[in-house]
């Protein structure tokens, strides 16, 4: 869930060679890393391919132009966050306004003074990032620090689509501590909170760097297991179940807590939505719960099923 910093890259989109050679002088230093397209086209390709933190955007262009480009830009889901400040030399003030209702972050007029260039390059690069960090915050749940729901949702989706395209298994498991109202109201609050940030140290130990955990409600957590078979997925369970059952907690030494796990599975030919993935693991979850609780359940279409209805299997 952390993101390295890495040296910002700067897309320069301008037919302009000599451009090209200024700005790769004069900000040589800046800690920039630099990529060069002479065209909207090319610089549409590289913006998509490479996904540099900034764009500056010549208006001037033959074919396509700057406003074509940027329009472009700001069409595609793959573009649309990459901030662009437009370089122009016109100062006419409808032009720029044409600029800022098409998305364009910033307008610079040539010929510019590379000192004001080099602060509105940085300004950029520095908004955008807080834009992106607030984004992703957004999307973490304060009291555990993983994925919340909204995160879960959106996720699910892409996933699902990513290993139904891919034809690759994935799994998802629903987990829900037990009598978590009893715990809470024994020990208080502020130990449920405990178990809560307990379980999800237990998640963050347990799981694949690129297993996807979720605080999905309250007391209730959701695990996607991409690329993961049906077997795979229940001995992870089993292990996180196994570690919260057996995990002692230094400031309540009488406590124990444990969770109840529901499991559901696509195969790499499997096909399914996201709502009735997530109520197959709800279906399983209320199984385990059931079946007397800290226990994993599995409902998902089994191979041995064959193309039959899909069947309720007990975990062993
Ligand atoms: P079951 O085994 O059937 O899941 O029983 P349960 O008591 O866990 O289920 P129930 O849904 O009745 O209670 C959930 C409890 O979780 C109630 C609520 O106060 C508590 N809870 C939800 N969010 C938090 C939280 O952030 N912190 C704490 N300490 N408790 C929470
Ligand atoms: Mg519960
Ligand atoms: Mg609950």
């Amino acid at each position: 869930m952390q993101q390295q910093e890495q040296q910002p890259v700067l897309l320069l989109i301008d037919d302009s060679p000599s451009i090209h050679r200024l700005l790769g002088f004069k900000l040589k230093n800046e800690g920039l890393d630099f990529l060069a397209a002479f065209s909207g086209d090319e610089g549409l390709e590289l913006a998509k391919s490479n996904q540099p933190s900034l764009i500056l955007l010549d208006l001037n262009m033959p074919i396509m132009d700057g406003f074509e480009t940027l329009h472009a830009l700001k069409d595609d889901p793959e573009t649309i966050e990459i901030p662009v400040i437009v370089l122009s030399g016109t100062t006419k003030p409808e032009e720029k306004v044409k600029a800022f209702e098409l998305g364009a972050m910033d307008f610079v007029c040539k010929p510019f003074d590379i000192h004001e260039l080099r602060v509105r390059i940085n300004s950029a690069i520095r908004i955008s990032r807080l834009m992106r960090m607030l984004e992703l915050r957004a999307q973490i749940d304060g009291l555990t620090g993983l994925w919340n729901r909204a995160h879960f949702n959106e996720r699910m989706g892409t996933e699902l689509e990513a290993a139904q395209r891919g034809e690759s298994e994935i799994a998802l498991a629903l987990c829900d501590l037990d009598k978590f109202k009893n715990l809470n109201d024994t020990f208080g609050h502020p130990a449920g909170d405990a178990v809560l940030q307990g379980f999800a140290a237990v998640l963050n130990a347990e799981l694949r760097s690129y297993d996807i955990a979720c605080r999905y409600g309250g007391e209730e957590f959701a695990i996607i297991l991409p690329d993961t078979n049906l077997e795979q997925a229940r001995s992870v369970c089993e292990r996180v179940r196994v570690k919260i059952s057996e995990r002692v907690w230094p400031n309540y030494p009488k406590l124990s807590a444990t969770a109840s796990f529901g499991l559901t599975h696509i195969g790499a030919d499997g096909r399914t939505d996201a709502s009735a993935f997530v109520d197959a693991a709800d279906t399983a979850l209320y199984a385990a719960k059931e079946g007397g609780r800290n226990q994993v359940k599995v409902y998902s279409e089994l191979p041995e099923a064959g193309d039959g209805p899909a069947k309720l299997a007990l975990a062993s």
